[in-house]
């Protein structure tokens, strides 16, 4: 078995990954990022929508072809199909074309120095003295032991990393998505983003139509654990429901799975760090994880440097990662957690009445998990009594 040295080890080249690679390669750190495919970026697993400020934070512009469309609107379904469409004037957004976004950030991680390793499958960490001391994988069939002094664990949802250090197996909830990217579209209005919320589109989650130019657009759903069926039957029904896919091509079928259970409780070990799905750091109301991703991932890595350098890797002095993860993005994580668990207890019929009630900034709020308290009591005194007394148990 071959043997390599260095100070990070980074399992996983999405997007948290290389921004920890990036940063820690940017602190001065002998950086190694292991990517299982060949190719940054492929295959893509995402509907590819992304704020400004997300393409901003990951340190790129959004030209092409990292970004296929500029989105100004976001046009919110409810059951019966009466929609609310929400535009702000501090908020633009794009879709990704994200076999270049992510293959990007790999490059500026590079450009900071980190050590690229593609093709490079980790089958689970190391141990010396009974702390993680980096990842055994597999390189053109040839067996490495890559021996770090930290290692960062960004190999997305079912991380092995995360599994083979004895750390959380798997999430308490969970999204399970089905998409097709189609084509041979006529879409009216290619720069609106559409979300289609509750129970006789996708139980527990919700349908979008997210368009990468007027004939392209990515159409998926997904499902929590209520689901009765297999994902991929709702998008059928779904399919079906709507005359604009009639004759539709199918360009790409794909899907995935989103952790929306929040953070898990233990994201940092001696030697050891979680980042992006791997840590359930998704906010779990739009299962959007490529910005709080890319932000965990810079704060890991500039953290884990620091920790080298003051040569105190344990878990407590790692745990300052997540201290600072914690102060905005956890934050938002976990109050947007429990407006899923809000709307769990909504039926369709109430949904289509709150949809009368709310406004667009509080779609907003409760949606990205900002200001919800308050949000929530706003909405609560002016619902009509069932309404306000399935939010107010929120607010409890
Ligand atoms: C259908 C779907 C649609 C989505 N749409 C959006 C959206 O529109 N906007 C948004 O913000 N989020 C979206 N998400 C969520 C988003 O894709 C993830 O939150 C984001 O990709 C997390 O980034 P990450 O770097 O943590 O993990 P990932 O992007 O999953 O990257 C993990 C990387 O690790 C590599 N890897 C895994 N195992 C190993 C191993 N053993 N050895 C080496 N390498 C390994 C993988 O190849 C991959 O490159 C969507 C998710 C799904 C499933």
């Amino acid at each position: 078995m071959r043997l390599v040295d260095c100070d990070v080890a980074v399992v996983g080249g999405g997007p948290a990954g290389s921004s920890a690679a990036r940063a820690a390669a940017a602190a001065g750190a002998h950086v190694i990022l292991l990517e299982e495919h060949p190719v940054i970026g492929s295959p893509v697993f995402c509907a590819e929508g992304l704020s400004l400020n997300g393409i901003k934070d990951a340190g790129l512009e959004p030209i092409a072809p990292l970004v296929a469309q500029k989105i100004t609107k976001a046009r919110v379904f409810a059951p019966n199909r009466n929609y609310i469409d929400l535009t702000s004037d501090n908020w633009v957004g794009y879709a990704l074309n994200r076999q270049f976004f992510d293959k990007a950030i790999g490059d500026l991680a590079v450009k900071a120095g980190a050590e690229l390793m593609t093709d490079t499958k980790v089958s689970g960490v190391f141990r010396e003295n009974g702390k993680v001391a980096g990842v055994v994988a597999e390189h053109g069939g040839e067996q490495v032991k890559v021996k770090a002094k930290v290692t960062i664990g960004a190999d997305g949802y079912w991380s092995i990393v995360r599994r083979s250090a004895g750390m959380e197996r798997w999430y308490p909830d969970v999204v399970t998505c089905a998409q097709y990217q189609l084509g041979g579209l006529h879409l009216d209005d290619p720069s609106t983003n559409e979300f289609y919320v509750g129970t006789c589109y996708a139980p527990g989650g919700y349908a979008w139509v997210f368009p990468k130019n007027g004939e392209t657009a990515n159409v998926g759903l997904g499902v929590r654990n209520i689901h009765t069926e297999p994902a991929i039957n709702y998008l059928r029904t779904f399919l079906d429901s709507d005359p604009r896919f009639d004759g539709a091509k199918v360009l790409r079928r794909n899907g995935g799975v989103t952790p929306v259970s929040g953070m898990l409780d233990k994201i940092v070990d001696d030697n050891l760090m979680l980042v992006g799905d791997a840590a359930g750091q998704l906010v779990p109301m739009t299962g959007a994880g490529i910005h709080s991703g890319i932000e965990a991932g810079k704060m890991a890595g500039r953290e884990a440097v620091d920790a080298i350098v003051g040569e105190d890797t344990s878990a407590e002095r790692l745990n300052l990662y997540r201290v600072k993860f914690e102060k905005y993005w956890g934050k938002r994580i976990r109050d947007s957690r429990k407006i899923v668990e809000m709307l769990d207890k909504f039926s369709d019929d109430d949904l289509n009445t709150l949809s009368t009630v709310i406004t667009n900034d509080e779609i907003l709020s409760l949606a990205n998990g900002q200001n919800t308290n308050r949000t929530v009591a706003k909405i609560c005194a002016r619902s009509p009594g069932k309404i306000m007394k399935l939010m107010a148990a929120y607010l409890k």
